[in-house]
């Protein structure tokens, strides 16, 4: 029988293919591109092209693809076959290293934010030899960069792959000065924990608001919900049990560490776990991976609900970015050595992240910051808006000590002196207690925890990368410069714990008093998306992210609005959606039902005159009552986005959504799932919560 290790990475033109199909000269020219960045030959190109040409059609492939991350989130493909007219009338398979490194696809419904002209519909995309080609369907997809003819990135790879690039220039520099000259480069890892829902796709499909929004805009919280914690880490039922069979196997042959599978807090929710790669391919990777859940869930007549809040009262859907950086050497810089010198060297590290996170708190929020995610986060089920560390007992006493210069009572009472004392080591678990926390340490890499189930973690990243590397860019120059290094490592690393340790939080994050606490300290609480994202452009931010070359000025502006349209469609669809359903579905059942059970009381007072019909009066005039509450609220929504909707600027589009648009929606919602818990559910236009939640066996 073929066993895991035999398929694992067979649909990928991964480095034992490329041993195998390319010449030496090529392999070694190729690799230098692969591991740093060297410019690649033409002659190169072709060879390269040729070899996954034949490789890919060996395995049935027919097409070609440049497979690139436009700004939708969702990634994007355009196929071109092989073939080539031969002169006897038949074809050739044919691929060039032209087409392997360039591609030109007609761009112009691609969102970008004003950069592009809709009449200068040219868009390149370019290959990124970083992250391996792979096969999927009939198709070779390649992955690639997404750019405007005048160079601006369109996508999300391109500002990642830059982020990454300075963050290994400024970690390198630090490095040096501790001595590891043997280091070429440091990358940042990430393991992604998805997690989802799955329905029965028959459900999904007799429900609107699930199939246009990815998530129910109505419906009554069944008797039972999460309460009992039953579902979590419970026995996987045999349906979801084989749609998982299957998502690994797709996932491992396309070379991806899919590890770990549970069930989740709520009914109907589960959770993937990869184990962590480079940046880049993680990113390429989670999409896939999100790609691949929805279309196996479907061949088993599922349906996968990645949306942040598919249900209303019970848990929505994250997604924790695993994160760390490592040297090519194979050093994992967020943990604590085993020598005093090591140790200096992880204090620094770990002290650029906490500055980096406190003076760039309103990046990590933007970077989450989507309308669908605006319905978990602060909603004691993920965490807070308010961005903050934790770091735990151990290192926060830690680092107490070295800042107080006072002794620290872990290690034997001893006078933490950098350079002098040797941590101790942080086990998992004595550091990831607290859930509550959107940015935790945990032994050797932070969690970060705001992510929606169904963002891309290229924002996270872009935003994380470039903030670390920027501090280190300061730590760098500052330490360069100092007539004595360790006396000012010492007083930088004091200074910044000092200077930084508002950020750090071990207490729980659900809890009110945090929100009064949080403002005392000064951090941002940007509650929805349109409170944060226009800073996005704010000085700070602006200066460090073009200062690092992550975005140029077009490109931070256009991104800004982007994902203010964004969120705008994505609410105005749901607003549409729900005035839809309830003109289209719900008055029309409630009207229904209630005819029948007045007809009721008229024929039972025609039998017995007596009758009181207690019960028909009460149903007919709770859902009187209800299905003009549901009118009249039904009138008031479409009137609110009518009125949003005329509104030009986009920053004061997103206000009046945060603040008339979404209220209506709530006012209408609640009026019809009161008018369901008073209707039969025979007469119901749309399975229930209790069926989606419990349906799928
Ligand atoms: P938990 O649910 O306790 O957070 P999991 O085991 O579900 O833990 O997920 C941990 C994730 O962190 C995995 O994807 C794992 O590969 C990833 N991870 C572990 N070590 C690192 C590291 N050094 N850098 C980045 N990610 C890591
Ligand atoms: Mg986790």
């Amino acid at each position: 029988m073929e066993t895991v290790s035999d398929y694992f990475g067979s649909k990928v033109f991964d480095d034992r293919v490329m041993k195998a199909m390319l010449s030496a000269d090529v392999y070694q020219s190729l690799r230098k591109t692969i591991d740093e960045g060297a410019k690649l030959d033409i002659s190169v190109a072709n060879a390269v092209a040729t070899a996954m040409k034949d490789w890919a059609v060996a395995q049935g492939a027919t097409h070609y693809t440049h497979w690139f991350q436009p700004l939708t989130g969702k990634t994007a493909e355009k196929h071109d076959s092989f073939i080539t007219p031969a002169s006897d009338g038949r074809v050739i398979m044919e691929f060039s290293g032209k087409e392997l490194i360039k591609g030109e696809p007609d761009a112009s419904s691609f969102p970008s934010g004003g950069i592009r002209a809709t009449f200068e519909a040219r868009g390149y995309t370019a290959w990124d030899p970083t992250s391996y080609a792979f096969i999927k369907a009939k198709t070779l997809c390649i992955p690639t960069a997404f750019c405007s003819y005048g160079g601006e990135a369109l996508d999300k790879k391109t500002p990642l792959l830059r982020s990454m690039e300075a963050l290994n220039k400024q970690a390198l520099r630090v490095l040096k000065l501790f001595g590891n000259d043997d280091v070429k480069a440091v990358r940042t890892s990430v393991g992604p924990e998805q997690e989802y829902f799955l329905v029965d796709g028959e459900m999904f499909n007799a429900r609107p608001d699930l199939m246009y929004t990815g998530r129910t805009l109505f419906g009554a919280m069944p008797p039972k919900g999460q309460e009992m914690d039953d579902h979590y880490f419970g026995a996987i039922k045999p349906r979801v049990a084989a749609f998982m069979e299957e998502l690994n196997d797709e996932l491992w042959k396309l070379g991806i560490l899919a590890k770990t599978q549970h069930n989740e807090v709520a009914p109907a929710q589960h959770e993937l776990a990869p184990i962590y790669t480079t940046t880049n391919i993680a990113t390429d990777h989670n999409q896939l991976t999100m790609e691949i859940m929805q279309k196996v869930a479907q061949k088993h007549g599922l349906a996968c609900l990645l949306h942040e809040k598919p249900f209303a009262g019970v848990n929505g859907s994250g997604k924790h970015n695993n994160w760390s950086i490592s040297t090519d050497t194979g050093t994992n810089l967020l943990s604590p050595g085993s020598t005093p010198y090591e140790n200096a060297q992880f204090l620094l590290f770990l002290v650029a992240v906490i500055k980096a996170v406190d003076d760039y708190q309103d990046l990590l929020r933007i970077a989450v910051a989507t309308a669908s995610n605006d319905h978990r986060l602060g909603a004691n089920e993920a965490p807070p808006a308010i961005i903050s560390i934790f770091l735990g007992d151990e290192l926060t006493a830690i680092l107490d000590a070295i800042e107080t210069g006072k002794p620290y009572a872990g290690s034997e009472k001893q006078v933490m002196k950098l350079g002098v004392s040797v941590l101790p080591r942080f086990a998992k678990d004595t550091t990831d207690r607290n859930r509550t926390s959107p940015f935790a340490f945990t032994g050797n890499k932070f969690e970060f925890r705001s992510l929606g189930s169904s963002n891309s973690i290229s924002c996270t990243n872009i935003m994380l990368n470039a903030a670390v590397a920027d501090t280190l860019r300061v730590f760098a120059d500052e330490l360069e410069a100092a007539p004595d290094f360790e006396a000012a490592l010492n007083e930088m690393i004091k200074r910044t714990i000092k200077e930084h340790k508002r950020i750090l939080f071990n207490g729980n994050g659900y809890d009110d008093s945090w929100v009064k606490e949080a403002e005392k300290r000064g951090l941002c609480n940007y509650k929805t998306t349109p409170d944060c994202m226009p800073h996005i452009l704010d000085k700070k931010n602006a200066d460090m992210l073009i200062g690092e070359n992550i975005f140029t000025e077009v490109e931070l502006k256009s991104r800004c609005e982007i994902m203010l349209e964004n969120y705008c469609k994505t609410v105005f669809i749901e607003a549409r959606t729900m005035s839809d359903m309830s003109r289209k579905m719900i008055l029309p059942a409630v009207e229904k039902y209630t005819a029948t059970v007045a007809k009721t009381a008229v024929e039972k007072k025609a039998v017995v005159p007596e009758a009181n019909c207690y019960y028909e009066k009460e149903v007919v005039g709770k859902l009187g009552k209800l299905s003009d509450e549901i009118y009249e609220a039904t009138k008031a929504l479409e009137a609110e986005t009518a009125k949003a909707k005329s509104i030009d600027d986009i920053i004061e589009q997103s206000y009046a959504i945060r603040d008339y648009v979404l209220p209506a929606m709530a006012a209408l919602r609640e009026a019809a799932d009161e008018a369901e818990v008073n209707t039969s559910e025979e007469y119901w236009p749309f399975p229930t919560y209790a069926k989606l939640l419990f349906g799928v066996k």
